[in-house]
């Protein structure tokens, strides 16, 4: 991947991950990654319709998984495309929890552990400092 892809990926993403929301700048301590959507050994495609910003703790929970279980149904459903589906179909803030709203909310919500106590921590230490929940355009 090019300097100019990572470029594109970071800018459209508003610098920010694209499954947890978390933005680069509230984190400087940790280093955000262009991941593929559809992981490579799956599918060998570098096109920006396959790549997404991701912080770290998103990018290594996913790791390459396509789909994970609902825990409210049990269905195995695909994981949140970020390309493909609205962020806010799928997922709503409640304070510093993100909570899933569907089965690929909530699938991908357990899987990427977005409630995790320390992802908590960051967020209502950024919620007093106004910066979470993200402004959204
Ligand atoms: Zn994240």
């Amino acid at each position: 991947m090019d300097a100019a892809t990572r470029e594109f990926v970071h800018t459209r993403s508003r610098h920010r991950c694209e499954y947890c929301l978390l933005l680069q700048s509230s984190a400087p301590f940790l280093t955000f990654h262009v991941e593929h959507i559809i992981a490579s050994q799956h599918l060998q495609d570098d096109g920006i319709d396959n790549l997404a910003l991701a912080c770290p703790d998103c990018n290594r929970h996913k790791g390459p998984n396509l789909s994970s279980v609902d825990p409210l149904t049990l269905q195995i459903v695909t994981l949140f495309h970020p390309r493909r589906e609205r962020w806010t179909d799928h997922f709503s803030v409640v304070n510093a929890n993100i909570a899933g709203l569907t089965p690929i909310g909530r699938a991908t919500a357990k899987l990427l552990r977005f409630n995790d106590p320390e992802r908590l921590a960051i967020r209502e230490a950024l919620q007093q400092m106004d910066e979470w929940p993200p402004h959204r355009h």
